[in-house]
């Protein structure tokens, strides 16, 4: 099962076009895609006998500014660094012993098409799977993580590394990783049993349609019933909330020299089974100075 935000409206997305989830169920589920993940047992099973809408060939595709964010307001959003293996290389680090997590601001979530703003000019792209959960999980194993996650979706987790690594031994990960549009998330929602192996997705990054960054969830050092798992035992996970899980090598602070985003930059974000985001940048205004503001 496919599901995207269609203009604030959660829609099955089917080959053939799709069904708007609140009008299709007499109001039961929707139309805000958020609440669907809080009762996700219950829409999964309606969802399997809904009826089929009609709507144009390519309702969620690459370009169209109306589709927004499968998750446009997760209550917890988690991200990973250093999980794969070439990446950790590439940042000059060693690898991980524990998922190093650390945490995006929900307010850095946005829709899978559109303009980026550059707020200063060290914005580099990390491509990322990223899960939805549809249970509570508090304190559950591995091995029963996936039945938590309600699906899969493609993620940037956008990074100005000026900001992130500023700090010393506190590096401020979470605010240079969360400025406005940082976060994208979408097309669409795809449900795990959609994959032969969903511990095994295929993920790239383009830059200007050249191939960045390409990788394999397989890959991953912790994979998501481990993120699932161990964040759990931790924190109590909530419908709604997001994790990312870790992107493969191939920004752009590891190249020589490095390359980060410039305005009329295209950043293409693609993950297996769930499709494709592009992101036109261009300079924020005012751009970030944080001398400027301290003044
Ligand atoms: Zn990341």
């Amino acid at each position: 099962m496919k599901l995207a935000n269609h203009a604030g409206r959660a829609v099955l997305v089917h080959q053939d076009g799709v069904t708007d989830v609140a009008t299709a169920s007499d109001g039961r589920f929707g139309p805000d895609i958020q609440s669907v993940y809080s009762h996700w047992a219950a829409f999964r099973d309606w969802a399997a006998g809904a009826p089929r809408g009609r709507a144009p060939r390519d309702p969620v595709g690459a370009g169209l500014e109306s589709v927004e964010a499968v998750a446009p307001r997760p209550g917890q959003l988690f991200a990973v660094g250093l999980n794969y293996r070439a990446h950790a290389l590439e940042s000059g680090l060693d690898l991980p012993e524990v998922p190093l997590v650390f945490t995006k601001f929900a307010s850095s979530v946005a829709a899978p098409n559109g303009v980026l703003d550059l707020p200063t000019d060290m914005v580099d792209w990390e491509v990322e799977v990223a899960v939805v959960i549809g249970r509570t999980a508090r304190a559950v194993a591995a091995r029963e993580a996936w039945g938590h996650v309600a699906g899969v979706t493609a993620a940037q987790d956008f990074s100005a590394r000026d900001v992130q690594m500023r700090g010393g031994s506190a590096p401020q990960f979470s605010l240079g990783k969360s400025f406005p549009g940082f976060t994208p998330l979408g097309p669409v929602l795809v449900t795990p049993d959609e994959y032969s192996d969903p511990d095994a997705i295929g993920l790239q990054c383009r830059v200007n349609d050249v191939l960045v960054q390409a990788g394999s969830t397989a890959d991953l050092l912790f994979p998501v019933p481990v993120l699932v798992s161990y964040l759990s035992h931790i924190v109590t996970l909530e419908p709604g909330d997001v994790i990312l899980t870790g992107t493969p090598s191939g920004v752009g602070l590891g190249m020589r020299p490095p390359r980060f985003l410039r305005p009329g930059d295209i950043v293409t974000t693609s993950v297996q089974g769930v499709g494709q985001m592009r992101h036109v940048c261009r300079a924020a205004e005012p751009a970030f100075d944080a001398a400027l503001v301290l003044a």
